[in-house]
């Protein structure tokens, strides 16, 4: 079957001075027009609040759109009307967002999950459009392909983007894919004040499509801070580049806990002013502006980690999706990872407390960066890829099926209390993963209804 995939493509950018100042203003022109129209819609939604939907009244588009204008000409502040208008698509695409099926069932889990009326408010407030800050130094905005174009060098190799008629120096390190067209694209502006244009390409391709019942070959993964654990000897797949550990274990790149952290949390981690990084960790503080100033000088060291954590994730997911038929993920829940444990009975130390902290959010934002890789990669190439429930992975003995707290005596042992069978707890929970995956999809071996 062809299919129309899409994909992104993103290249450095080397503005000059008057460059820079261009794009600058951009992201200001992109961030009032969003939020003047963010603030429309919270009146007229005020309005219509008590309003049967038939005598409802909303601001036209074109009112809305003169609005923009005005109130930026008032402000002195120069724009193209290509900004404006492409602000509004997206924010009309947000707003569609922020009603679908997914986010409005999210939001009504947040919502009755709350226990507090803080975790209330801001649970009623999920997925809907936020106002922007120009002040930050991560900002962007999005234009469809209308009047930009490339520049090519000497050797007929691209060189500059073109935008707004101003030729911009780009590195072209990655060649588009081949019959590609540009569907939208990014301009943005890093913490370490580095720019970006990151491109959707869309291009046809030839699937051919797993069924279940072809499932040759399947594989379950447990993503952990220092190791990603698999069901299947993974050893001989990645050579020399990778180490892998007892044949199951896949060395996970560290990242240091600091280079998570922006310069003024880790002054405060630094004078073991734990409990406020923790405060700011779990949203119950605001960082001020001044840190702003200082996020810009985040060190290039923690980009360039993550730089390098990203192309281990692209090796290791390219090379389980070219060998395996089904590959099995947990779902996880990284809202519920990264909230304070609260009332645990033991109170471990702030600063025990705040590392844990640290890990999860880590493990979360790790977790999905390997999880979408994954699964794009099997989207091309139509292979399967599931994501399964989660809940006693690690205590569910993969031999016998009973799941028991003694399962687990030990945090890096599994000794099963019925079997009597022992594993690396991690390469268990794989085990536990893949079955799961296969029993999703109506294959492989069911010990127990994983529902219980
Ligand atoms: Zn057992």
């Amino acid at each position: 079957m062809t299919e129309k995939l899409h994909l992104g493509y993103k290249y450095r950018l080397y503005p000059n001075k008057d460059q820079q100042q261009m794009l600058d203003e951009t992201f200001f022109v992109a961030n009032q027009t969003s939020n003047i129209l963010l603030t429309l819609w919270n009146e007229d939604r005020l309005k219509n609040k008590d309003v049967e939907k038939k005598n409802q009244a909303w601001t036209p588009i074109k009112e809305q759109y003169n609005i923009v204008q005005y109130s930026l000409r008032v402000r002195g502040v120069g724009y193209k009307t290509a900004v404006i208008q492409e602000t509004m698509r997206d924010f009309a695409d947000a707003k569609t967002r922020c009603f679908s099926k997914y986010t409005t069932e999210k939001r009504n889990k947040k919502i009755s999950e709350a226990t507090n009326d803080k975790e209330l408010e801001k649970a009623y407030r999920y997925g809907y459009p936020k106002f922007k800050n120009s002040s930050d130094i991560q900002q962007s905005f999005s234009f469809r392909n209308q009047g930009i174009g490339f520049e090519e060098n000497e050797y007929g190799r691209i060189s500059h983007f073109r935008i707004f008629s101003e030729k911009i120096k780009m590195k072209y390190h990655r060649d588009f894919p081949e019959n590609s067209e540009i569907k939208t694209l990014v301009v943005s502006r890093n913490q370490a004040g580095q720019y970006f244009v990151s491109f959707t390409m869309e291009f046809e391709k030839e699937i051919h499509y797993k069924i279940p019942e072809n499932i040759k070959s399947s594989i379950g993964i447990d993503l952990n801070v220092n190791t990603i654990a698999t069901s299947k000897d993974v050893s001989s797949l990645f050579q020399n580049e990778i180490e892998v550990k007892e044949l199951h274990l896949i060395q996970n790149k560290r990242i240091d806990r600091k280079s998570f952290l922006n310069e003024k949390m880790i002054k405060l981690f630094e004078r073991k002013n734990s409990k406020r990084v923790l405060r700011i960790l779990e949203n119950k503080e605001k960082l001020g502006s001044n840190f702003r100033k200082t996020q810009k000088k985040l060190n290039k060291k923690s980009l360039k980690s993550q730089n390098q954590k990203k192309d281990l994730y692209h090796k290791i997911s390219k090379t389980i999706v070219n060998k395996f038929d089904l590959i099995a993920m947990e779902d996880l829940n990284v809202d519920k990872m990264t909230k304070s444990a609260k009332g645990t009975v033991e109170k471990p130390g702030i600063d025990v407390r705040l590392k844990s902290e640290l890990n999860k959010l880590i493990l979360g934002a790790s977790f999905y960066q390997f999880a979408s890789f994954v699964e794009y990669k099997t989207q091309h190439t139509g292979k399967l890829f599931v994501k399964v429930d989660p809940a006693y992975s690690s205590l569910e003995c993969s031999k016998c099926g009973c799941r028991k707290k003694g399962n687990r005596p030990r945090q890096d042992k599994f000794c099963c209390l019925d079997c009597g069978y022992q594993a690396n707890p991690d390469i268990q929970a794989a085990y536990t993963i893949e079955q799961r995956g296969l029993q999703s999809f109506g294959v492989g071996m069911t010990l127990v209804d994983s529902k219980h």
